[in-house]
């Protein structure tokens, strides 16, 4: 651990283990994310990388470890959980947008009840947002009345709205008919390059390759290797990933 408290990684996880049942799921996983870092985490079905997202949100409890988010462990409940949540952002491979209200108000409802904004000011920075991915024009509109990419992209600007210091994205366009995954894959980048720090679950190596500093490979519920997106993509060096990346390459 670094001398100086500015130097610490945004995102620290510490020896986590984590078991559903008898299956232990996260094995010993120490990963940190630094400020304004992109990490993507790739990995076959199974190994960990959706419960590893949700244990960093503390949607899932680990059963050991430790996880940081700038500074602070992650606390077990209440108000002080409610606040260290809304500075991770959370995108899932399900929209899961409020169906009943418009993209508006799913980008608003979160920074009145828990920021405690004025609507006006929520509405203002909604709209920003919503400019910026691309889907202003649909403010009014319920998600339904939204392709699964524009859906999506409400759904990166919900998340954007809290101002968070760190956003997961888990396979973020794996639910997407083809010709929308690109349209959500260009405003991740953008985010990437605007110096946002992300965590990434996705097989989109194209994206890896542009986006990633970094490549994490989970195998089993263990982190095998990791590497830039150069290295790993030109010379993995587990069998694990070099036949993980035959498949899918
Ligand atoms: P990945 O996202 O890499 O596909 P997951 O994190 O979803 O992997 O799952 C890791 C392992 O944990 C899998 O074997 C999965 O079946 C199991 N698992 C995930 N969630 C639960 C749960 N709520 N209860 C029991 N087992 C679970
Ligand atoms: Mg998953």
């Amino acid at each position: 651990m670094s001398a100086f408290p500015e130097e610490r990684a945004l995102v620290e996880v510490r020896g986590v283990n984590k078991y559903f049942g008898q299956h232990h799921v996260l094995k010993d996983i120490d990963l940190d994310v630094q400020k304004g870092e992109v990490v993507i985490v790739i990995g076959p079905s199974g190994s960990g990388k959706s419960t590893l997202c949700r244990s960093i949100n503390r949607l899932e409890t680990i059963d050991s470890g430790e996880i940081c988010i700038d500074g602070n462990l992650l606390p077990e409940e209440g108000r002080q959980l409610a606040q260290l949540r809304s500075e991770v952002g959370m995108v899932f491979q399900a929209f899961n947008l409020f169906a009943h209200k418009t993209v508006l108000e799913n980008v608003t409802l979160a920074p009145i009840k828990v920021h405690k904004q004025s609507k006006a000011d929520a509405e203002k920075r909604a709209m920003d947002l919503l400019k910026r991915v691309g889907v202003a024009e649909h403010a009014q509109k319920l998600p339904a009345q939204l392709s699964g990419g524009q859906q999506q992209r409400v759904a990166i600007a919900r998340s954007l709205a809290m101002d968070p210091k760190v956003i997961l994205l888990d396979e973020p366009t794996s639910a997407l008919d083809p010709e929308m995954i690109n349209e959500v894959l260009d405003v991740m980048i953008e985010l990437a390059r605007s110096g946002m720090t992300m965590l990434v679950v996705t097989h989109e190596m194209g994206f890896a390759r542009k986006a990633a500093d970094r490549v994490v490979f989970m195998a089993d519920g263990a982190i095998v290797e990791q590497a830039t997106p150069e290295t790993f993509f030109s010379n993995p060096t587990s069998d694990r990933a070099k036949d993980f990346l035959s498949k899918i390459l």
